[in-house]
């Protein structure tokens, strides 16, 4: 098959690129592998290693927290070394290995496997997605519509993988759901390197002064895939201390937005605006996680004590409730939103990427409020209803569809070449921050500890829950407002001059 260059494969007619499938579909199985790992952490941790609830939420939430955290090595290596499709090759097969090492019983197996997946997610996720972005041209209007049909990939594999490795895990052996985890990683791998030929240019390394070709595995390569296996233990040591961790976060983000501001200010004064915009955006997607993350943390409880799980003569489970609405609702909601950027982008009324953040949080503010409007409404044991409890998740849902994947869309679009998978890896940090603001928020909301064990009070917890869903709400709103304020200017920031 002819290679095509870069310019064909931007110049796709119709609404998607064609490549953009076989990245939709790698990524899916990735997102299996890794949603099907975190179904089972929790429970893991707590039924067979008899870990308490606090251990177990530390060790969980540190984890999640670094691998988006180290996902800027992964871009900035990718972006100066490796390039995009080795990385994605490299990380693959770590969390391959990963996978299996957690297929084994005992926690030295756990902690090695726990470590090496967040190895192989870092050179995975972030590079994944600037690929897609290398699909378009800078100006082209349906680069949103691409990112979000890329999204309902990304919750078609949490959804399967969540609900298969979980279902497999707790019924039949836990170690049987994070092996079948890993074997959807390499079925991720088989369809990406049989596809790779499509992409042409996309995602090859950067190219040697001198050299014509770029070449399959250099001794930098080496060096780098050894050492990133060594840093292993490194990881392995920071799971088993996690009191150090925040500070690593804070120097992480400092120092990546120092980075950022001086490449981009080395190129420039229009990449240099663009990329103040890119991390005004990035920083209120910091505030948009740190709420949203909610929905793996206290909303699990709340599900569980305040929502009224009757439903036509069935008690639904809170657990599968609560981890299956919003990605359900992505799937269905994604293409509806994809049409409708692409429907506007035509008619040229498709709102900026700031008013979409500002949209995003305000949609995200809306819905908490309705999970605290919900208290008005309860039953005398304290539990709202499902319909107010499903539409607060619907807002929140359409928040998070304006603000994800136009995240990564408009990261792909304002980062100056060279620091593509860098800024991805930026935007991923922010994730991994927000999280971890999200577990301290979330113990904001927990019972004192004199009602904490069997006799929950389910009155009193209708009323934490609802006061601080309500707090959460209002200062949700507000930054949205804040962000539509500066959106006259951030838009003009990411103008293209020429
Ligand atoms: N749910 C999305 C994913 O898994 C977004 C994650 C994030 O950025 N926090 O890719």
């Amino acid at each position: 098959m002819q290679q095509l260059s870069i310019q064909e494969i931007q110049n796709f007619k119709g609404k998607y690129p064609k490549q953009l499938y076989l990245l939709f579909f790698t990524e899916m199985w990735e997102r299996f592998t890794f949603y099907g790992m975190r179904a089972l952490l929790i429970l893991y941790m707590t039924k067979v290693f008899h870990y308490g609830d606090a251990k177990a939420n530390l060790i969980y939430g540190t984890q999640q927290s670094l691998i988006y955290a180290m996902m800027i090595f992964g871009g900035l290596l990718a972006d100066k070394i490796l390039g995009y499709r080795k990385s994605i090759l490299w990380g693959g097969i770590l969390m391959v290995f990963g996978s299996f090492m957690l297929a084994f019983q005992g926690e030295a197996f756990f902690y090695a496997g726990l470590a090496t997946v967040v190895v192989g997610n870092a050179f995975f996720k972030p590079n994944i997605s600037s690929m897609v972005g290398s699909l378009y041209a800078n100006n082209d209007g349906r680069r949103d519509a691409g990112f979000s049909l890329f999204y309902m990939g990304i919750n078609l594999g949490s959804i399967l993988g969540g609900f298969l490795c979980g279902y497999i895990g707790e019924t039949i052996n836990w170690n049987l759901g994070f092996g079948i985890a890993g074997i959807f990683m390499i079925v991720g791998l088989l369809v990406f390197v049989k596809g790779q030929k499509s992409l042409g240019p996309v995602g090859l390394p950067p190219l040697k002064a001198g050299a014509d070709t770029p070449s399959w595995l250099t001794r930098t390569d080496a060096l780098i895939f050894g050492a990133s296996i060594c840093c292993i233990p490194l990881f392995i040591y920071m799971l088993n201390n996690f009191s150090y961790y925040p500070i690593v976060l804070n120097i992480l983000l400092f120092g990546s937005y120092i980075y950022a501001l001086w490449v981009s200010w080395q190129k420039g004064k229009d990449a240099f605006l663009k990329m103040v915009a890119a991390l005004v955006l990035i920083t209120f997607s910091i505030l948009f996680w740190a709420f949203y993350e909610q929905g793996g943390g206290s909303l699990n409880l709340f599900t569980d004590r305040n929502v009224n799980l009757h439903f036509f003569g069935h008690i639904l489970s809170a657990a599968a409730l609560n981890n299956s609405i919003n990605g359900v609702m992505i799937v269905a909601l994604s293409p509806i939103f994809g049409i409708l950027w692409i429907w506007l982008a035509r008619r040229k009324r498709e709102p900026n990427a700031a008013v979409k953040f500002a949209l995003g949080l305000a949609q995200l503010g809306f819905g908490f409020y309705l999970m605290a409007y919900g208290a008005h409404y309860a039953n005398s044991e304290g539990r709202i209803p499902l319909l107010i409890y499903a539409l607060g998740y619907l807002f929140m849902t359409t928040g998070e569809l304006c603000l994800s994947p136009i995240g990564l869309s408009v990261i792909t679009k304002l980062s100056p070449t060279g620091i593509v998978g860098f800024m991805m890896g930026v935007w991923f940090l922010a994730s991994a921050y927000g999280q971890y603001l999200a577990g301290y928020i979330g113990s904001l909301m927990s019972i004192p500890d004199e009602s904490a064990g069997a006799n929950i009070n389910s009155l009193q917890t209708l009323g934490i829950y609802a006061n601080g869903y309500g707090r959460i709400a209002v200062i949700s709103v507000i930054c949205g407002v804040v962000l539509l304020a500066l959106s006259f200017w951030l838009k003009k920031c990411m103008e293209d001059k020429k």
